[in-house]
């Protein structure tokens, strides 16, 4: 069996290098004996290369960004793409969150070019989604063999920052739906997840893993969650 997937989406925090350092030095440390849980962690783009660099050759973290541009390079000013992401150390990408269809307007298009040109650097990517029509439009044109690399997370908006998670019947009843979809992908919960209802969502719900904003910003927290799931 894959291992459970537990994503940390530190967002736009914190706002300096040593916070960061000092963050992810924590959780590197506590995650040292856990082996059946893939921790990633999707630090802001500026601090993505020196905690890579920082971790080299230490296997227990895998990194991940918050988002990529379609393109490989060119004149996009401010863009960053996948190819290099690759040549940071990522491992995954994340695609489509709520956030960036809200306040930056991504369309399912754009998703979908980004979508396509993750997979294609090798990145695996983790498409965010709240509705079952965006599984559709978000993945047009892509074909199933491309998608092995593709993990959904099942985000809805009600609950992502507020605190207030989704009921554990409600997100089993969309991991079915979701999984009679794309029926060897992973699929995880996100959505005001902590360490009291972590173990819910894999145990009761089903879900290969978590997608964590908040509560990977306190070190403490997050690896309760890790550790609580590493029981399983
Ligand atoms: C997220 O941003 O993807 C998320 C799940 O956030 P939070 O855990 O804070 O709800």
């Amino acid at each position: 069996m894959n291992k459970l997937l537990i994503i940390g989406n530190w967002k736009c925090n914190p706002t300096t290098l040593a916070k960061a350092k000092q963050l992810f030095n924590s959780v590197k440390k506590g995650i040292k004996k856990i082996k059946n849980i893939e921790v990633v962690i999707c630090p802001p783009f500026v601090y993505l290369s020196v905690l890579a660099a920082s971790a080299k050759g230490y296997g227990g973290l895998r990194f991940g960004s918050q988002d990529c541009f379609w393109e490989d390079k060119g004149s996009f000013t401010g863009e960053i793409s996948p190819a290099m992401l690759k040549d940071t150390g990522c491992e995954y990408v994340i695609i489509g969150h709520s956030e960036r269809r809200k306040y930056q307007k991504e369309t399912d298009e754009m998703i979908n070019n980004k979508i396509k040109a993750a997979l294609k650097a090798g990145l695996k990517v983790i498409l965010c989604i709240e509705k079952i029509i965006q599984i559709k439009k978000d993945l047009k044109n892509i074909k199933k063999e491309q998608l092995k690399n593709l993990i959904i997370a099942y985000e809805p908006i009600f609950a992502i920052g507020t605190g207030k998670p989704c009921a554990v019947e409600k997100a089993k009843k969309m991991r079915n739906v979701i999984g009679n979809i794309l029926k060897i992908n992973p699929v995880l919960y996100g959505g005001s997840v902590n360490s009291q209802n972590a173990n819910d969502y894999i145990e009761k719900a089903g879900f290969q893993g978590l997608l964590i904003g908040s509560a990977s910003l306190n070190p403490k927290e997050f690896l309760a969650i890790v550790k609580n799931i590493s029981k399983n």
